[in-house]
């Protein structure tokens, strides 16, 4: 299964994709993982991309496509694999078109999170991720079962990301309407479009996530 998972930041995209991955037996490719471990890293890319992304503001669409096709590039993408935060642009969406009929491959379907801006400020200011291994965690909805302590590597520094300020929360909201938006209207020709709710617990979404899937496998 090919998959596109859309969604203003904090609406729970990387959770829900995480566990479609596994659900799916397909990766995640989720490109702002990928840039924080160029930024982590001090690589070239990193350098380049750290300023947009403190800033709240997209890493140009040329950095972001090379990125993405390199990485599916990779044999385990091979069988399928679930975008989690790509594409974020009209030129990224028709640049991943490029990619994929190169790689003479189609996507199966497109998911939009939505939710309303109040319920992702809220969200997004109480994420925090261990230092050590990029676990997230949400002090209201997903806390570590020992506070401070990371469940998955015992690492004991989560903090909070640069770009979770509300100040940043907010600009990167405003870039989601401006930018990322207009994908859905990109997308809904194809007929592969499911809009889902994304006001429920992690579980409710994912549900709603797995019944709008093309085939409906079976839920867990
Ligand atoms: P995320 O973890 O998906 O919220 O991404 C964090 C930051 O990385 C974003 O605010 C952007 O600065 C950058 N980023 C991630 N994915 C993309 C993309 N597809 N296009 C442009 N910038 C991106």
């Amino acid at each position: 299964m090919r998959l596109i998972l859309i969604g203003p930041p904090g609406v729970g995209k990387g959770t829900q994709a995480q566990r479609l991955a596994e659900h799916l037996g397909i990766p995640q490719v989720a490109t702002g993982d990928m840039l924080r471990v160029h930024v982590r890293d001090k690589t070239d890319l990193g350098k380049q991309a750290q300023s947009y992304m403190n800033k709240g503001q997209l890493v140009p669409d040329d950095v972001i496509l090379a990125m993405a096709e390199a990485r599916l590039r990779e044999p385990d993408a091979a069988g399928g694999f679930i975008l989690d935060g790509f594409p974020r642009t009209v030129p990224q969406g028709v640049g991943l078109g490029v990619i994929l009929k190169r790689l003479d491959v189609t996507l199966d379907a497109i998911v939009a999170i939505t939710v309303k801006q109040d319920v992702i400020l809220t969200r997004l200011v109480a994420r925090r991720s261990c230092v050590q291994c990029g676990a997230v965690y949400n002090l209201v909805v997903k806390p570590p079962k020992t506070m401070g302590v990371c469940d998955a590597c015992g690492g004991a520094e989560l903090i909070q990301r640069e770009d979770d300020r509300p100040e940043t929360i907010r600009k990167r909201f405003a870039v989601y309407q401006e930018q990322t938006f207009p994908l859905l209207a990109y997308y809904r020709p194809t007929g592969l479009l499911r809009e889902v709710a994304g006001g429920g617990t992690v579980d409710e979404i994912f549900n709603n996530i797995v019944a709008a899937l093309p085939g409906k496998p079976d839920q867990d």
